[in-house]
């Protein structure tokens, strides 16, 4: 564990800019009738007055996170499956291209990049904890094992398998405090002339979008293309590339390479040059954040407290783990939101983290109509308002919260 306003990173002071009080596990939904007590941690959020890593104050131990019963499915949006499709053709065509080439995937959830990895033929490993997702990924015919990963899984996976040309990660670097075993374990593990490429949520996105809630347990660090350099170098890394992603609300795709061994893009420079014009991750951008994050849960409670003052209907749309830091920070519960839809069967029958609204199948959103949505998995509106043309067409109005309180 580690102690509160030390840095994970360097050690450095972290101080908070935020705290969202006592919070639940964001993936903990519980069965109605579970007797056992809720686990609580608090919620704060803090900068490194020295590596300017923004990251959380308290740390939930990864067992409690990332178990048999992990109920995230990376498969479970369209965008995202077509997102990872594209995340391997990319792979197969630029950096597993040598004889006989070898991809590790940390993080590798039920499989839905590396599928088209296997299916290529191409030699490759799945690293995933949360043991139900690994077994849907074998089932997917990936090699998977089912392990935290750390400097002792790469000298295994290294004495087995040999170096690997690519090591990937997609939202799964930002959720592991220990960066220094990571770190040793990819510099034994990636080959001399290999990427290490991780896409994470951006704290410049977080900014712009006031979207408090990407910050909860999972998401330990809060990156920015300024720390991931500080931290690449403090490891014998470089940051050689930047891509912007629309994935999960705002992400960059960082990829690095052991010091020397290629020329950084010049999206580098441009993207940390944005970041020193805008003052990203300055402490008066983040009281500035904070400022904003008050200021929706005031409006986002008012709305709703009205809708039920009238007698309206209103609906959760999207049982995201994110949405454990809106309900819980803002105090939504069953007497405001009278359940969440959420196509995870996994999620179905159960109770949201802390809040505990009941979550019901897509089939309940129609049945009938609700008169509000809030739509908690914003980040995929564009999917979910299509999908749910009808909802609108009968009347029915969204809510929506970031950047600001709106009803569409
Ligand atoms: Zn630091």
């Amino acid at each position: 564990m580690s102690h509160p306003g030390v840095c994970r990173m360097c050690a450095g002071s972290v101080r908070e800019f935020f705290d969202f009080g006592r919070q639940p596990l964001s993936d903990a939904f519980r069965e109605p009738d579970d007797p056992r007590a809720e686990f609580f941690y608090r919620l704060a959020v803090g900068r490194c007055e020295t590596c300017t890593m923004v990251q959380l104050l308290e740390e939930v131990p990864r067992e409690r996170m990332f178990h048999q019963d992990y109920p995230y499915l990376s498969s479970g949006s369209t965008v995202m499956r077509a997102h990872f499709e594209g995340v391997a053709e990319r792979f197969l065509s630029t950096e597993l291209t040598g004889p006989d080439p070898f991809i590790v995937e940390v993080g590798c959830n039920d499989g839905v990049m590396l599928e088209s990895i296997a299916k290529a033929g191409v030699r490759h490993l799945g690293v995933e904890p949360s043991g139900g997702t690994a077994d849907l990924a074998a089932a997917k015919g990936v090699q998977v094992r089912k392990v935290f990963f750390e400097e002792a899984t790469a000298l295994d996976i290294l004495r087995d398998h040999g170096r690997a040309d690519v090591i990937y990660m997609a939202n799964t670097f930002c959720h592991i405090p220990y960066v220094e075993s990571v770190f040793r374990g990819v510099s034994a593990l990636l080959t001399d002339g290999g990427v290490f490429v991780f896409e994470d949520p951006y704290l410049g996105d977080i900014v712009e979008r006031v979207s408090f809630d990407q910050i909860y347990d999972e998401h330990f660090y809060y990156f920015t293309a300024l720390s991931v350099r500080r931290m690449a170098h403090r490891f014998g890394f470089e940051l050689v590339d930047v891509e912007p992603l629309p994935t999960h609300g705002g992400e960059i795709r960082y990829t690095l390479t052991r010091a020397g061994a290629r020329t950084p893009s010049p999206a580098v420079d441009r993207l940390l040059e944005r970041e020193r014009e805008t003052g990203l991750a300055e402490p008066e951008t983040l009281l500035r954040l904070a400022a904003g994050v008050e200021r929706i849960r005031d409006e986002l409670t008012g709305l709703l407290r009205g809708l039920r003052e009238q007698g309206k209907r209103v609906v959760g749309y999207g049982a995201t783990a994110k949405s454990a830091t809106v309900t819980n920070y803002c105090g939504i519960g069953p007497d405001l939101v009278e359940f969440v839809c959420d196509t995870s069967p996994t999620k179905q029958g159960r109770l949201t983290p802390g809040a505990h609204l009941p979550v019901r199948p897509p089939e309940a959103f129609a049945a009938p109509y609700p008169d509000y949505a809030l739509l908690f998995a914003w980040n995929h509106a564009d999917e979910i308002m299509a999908k749910e043309r009808a909802f609108r067409e009968a009347g029915g109005k969204w809510i929506l919260y970031v950047p600001e309180v709106r009803v569409l």
